[in-house]
C-alpha cells in the first residue's frame, strides 16, 4: 500500500478521540475508584516470537559477539536457583490469554488494573519468522479485548512498508485500528529501533503523522539491548535536523559490536527530529533509558541518556515509563530522589512492569512490590494520573 493512500484512508476512518478506541471492559474497569494502569507489559506467547527468542531470554546475552567458551559457561552456570522456572511456564502456554491471565492471577499488584500489552515483531530484524502472523496476532488481541481490560499496542517495523498483502506495514496499521464485529480496535503503537532501524525512518513518517493527528500514543523501546538485530553495514534512510530545519538523512550503519549498535539505535536523541516535525506526538520512552543508565546516574550524578529524555519531556506529550527498572532494587532510591526534585519527571513518568520480560530478572513479585511500597503516595501519579493523561488526552 502506498503511503499517500494510507494517510488518506487513515485520516478519514480513524477517530481523533482516544475514548472511541476504549473497549467496554476497560470503561467498566475505569469506574473502579482504585484502578491503576500497567502501561508497558507483554502477553505474547511462544508462537508470536521464535525459538531462539526464548533461548536468548534464558541465556541472557547469547549472541554471536560472545566467544564459544563464554556461551558454554553461561549455559552450564544457568538455572542454578531455578530462576528460569517462570520462563518455562510461559513457554508452555498455548495462547496470549493464558499469558495475560498468568500475570493477572500471580503478578499484578492488584485486581483492578488496565494492562497495555505491547506486541513484538521480530520478523525483519531476527533470524527466524514467528509461527503466528502479525495479522493473526491482531485478531487474537482484539478477541481478548472482549473479555479482559486491555489496550493493545501494535508493533510497527518500517521494513514492512515494502511488503505486499496482509503483511504490509500500512495495511497492518489500518487492520489494527479498524473495529472488528465487537467494535474492538487497537489503542497505540510500539517502535523498537534496536531491531535495526532509525526512529526517524522515512517509512514511519506517515505513521507518526496519523498518530499525532489522531492522538494515538506511541511507545518506543528506550532501554536494555538484549533484544537487538545482528545485521550491520547497511544504509538507513531517515530525517535529521540541520540549521534548525528537518531534512532527509542517509546514514550508513557500521558499528561492529551488536550491543553498541543497539545502544546507538535505542538512543532517545533520534526522537528529536520526529518531535520537531510532530511536536504534539504522544510518545512514551519505554524503560526511561534503562537500568544501566540509572545506576550510572546514581554513581556519578550525571547520565547523558537520562538528560536527553528529560529534555525531550519538555515537549507537551512526551513521557517515560519505568517498566523493568522497578525490579532492580537499587533503582527505587535514585529514581525517587529525582522524582521528588524534578517536576517534569513527576508529571511525565508512567508506571509499567515489562511483564513477562522482567520475570527473568529475579523475584519479580517481591521486587516490584517493594518498589511500590517505597513509592508510597506517589503511586497515584505514576499509576493513575499520568497514564490517564498520556493515554486519553485529546
Ligand atoms: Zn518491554
Amino acid at each position: 500500500m502506498n503511503p499517500e493512500v494510507f494517510v488518506q484512508q487513515a485520516m478519514s476512518v480513524i477517530s481523533d478521540d482516544p475514548y472511541d478506541r476504549v473497549p467496554s471492559m476497560v470503561i467498566q474497569m475505569m469506574t473502579k475508584p482504585d484502578v491503576v494502569f500497567d502501561t508497558h507489559c507483554h502477553i505474547f506467547d511462544k508462537y508470536c516470537v521464535t525459538k531462539n527468542y526464548f533461548l536468548l531470554r534464558l541465556l541472557g546475552n547469547l549472541d554471536p559477539d560472545k566467544s564459544f567458551d563464554e556461551i558454554l559457561e553461561q549455559i552450564v552456570g544457568s538455572n542454578k536457583d531455578n530462576e528460569f522456572d517462570e520462563l518455562f511456564k510461559i513457554m508452555k502456554m498455548k495462547n496470549m490469554t493464558e499469558v495475560l491471565d498468568h500475570y493477572l492471577q500471580n503478578f499484578a499488584c492488584q485486581q483492578n488494573i488496565v494492562c497495555v500489552p505491547l506486541m513484538m515483531d521480530l520478523d525483519e530484524g531476527w533470524y527466524f519468522k514467528a509461527e503466528k502472523t502479525q495479522k493473526d496476532q491482531i485478531l487474537e488481541l482484539k478477541e481478548i479485548m472482549q473479555h479482559r481490560a486491555i489496550l493493545p499496542f501494535l508493533s510497527v517495523d518500517p521494513r514492512k512498508a515494502k511488503k505486499r498483502g496482509d503483511n504490509n506495514l500500512y495495511k497492518l496499521f489500518l487492520d489494527a485500528f479498524t473495529p472488528d464485529e465487537n467494535n474492538n480496535r487497537f489503542f497505540g503503537i510500539k517502535v523498537y529501533p534496536a531491531l535495526g532501524y532509525l526512529a526517524s525512518d522515512v517509512s514511519l513518517w506517515p505513521i507518526y503523522r496519523i498518530c499525532e493527528a489522531k492522538n494515538i500514543p506511541v511507545v518506543t523501546h528506550c532501554g536494555g539491548s538484549i533484544i537487538r538485530s545482528y545485521q550491520n553495514d547497511y544504509d538507513m534512510y531517515g530525517y535529521q535536523i540541520k540549521n534548525n530545519e528537518v531534512v532527509s538523512l542517509k546514514y550508513h550503519l557500521n558499528i561492529k559490536n551488536s550491543k553498541e549498535r543497539a545502544n546507538f539505535l535505542n538512543h532517545p536523541k533520534h526522537w528529536e527530529v520526529v518531535l520537531k516535525k510532530y511536536p504534539k506526538l504522544k510518545l512514551n520512552l519505554g524503560h526511561f533509558g534503562g537500568i544501566d543508565n540509572w545506576l550510572q546516574l546514581s554513581k556519578t550524578g550525571r547520565n547523558e541518556v537520562i538528560e536527553t529524555i528529560n529534555r525531550l519531556m519538555g515537549y507537551e506529550n512526551v513521557y517515560a515509563d519505568i517498566s523493568y527498572d522497578i525490579v532492580e532494587n537499587k533503582f527505587a532510591k535514585v529514581f525517587l530522589d529525582n522524582y521528588d526534585n524534578n517536576i517534569t519527571i513527576r508529571n511525565k513518568t508512567l508506571f509499567g512492569t515489562d511483564y513477562w520480560m522482567a520475570l527473568a530478572a529475579g523475584d519479580f513479585k517481591k521486587n516490584a512490590g517493594e518498589f511500590l511500597t517505597k513509592c508510597g503516595p506517589r503511586k497515584d501519579k505514576l499509576m493513575h494520573e499520568n497514564p490517564m493523561t498520556y493515554l486519553f488526552k485529546k
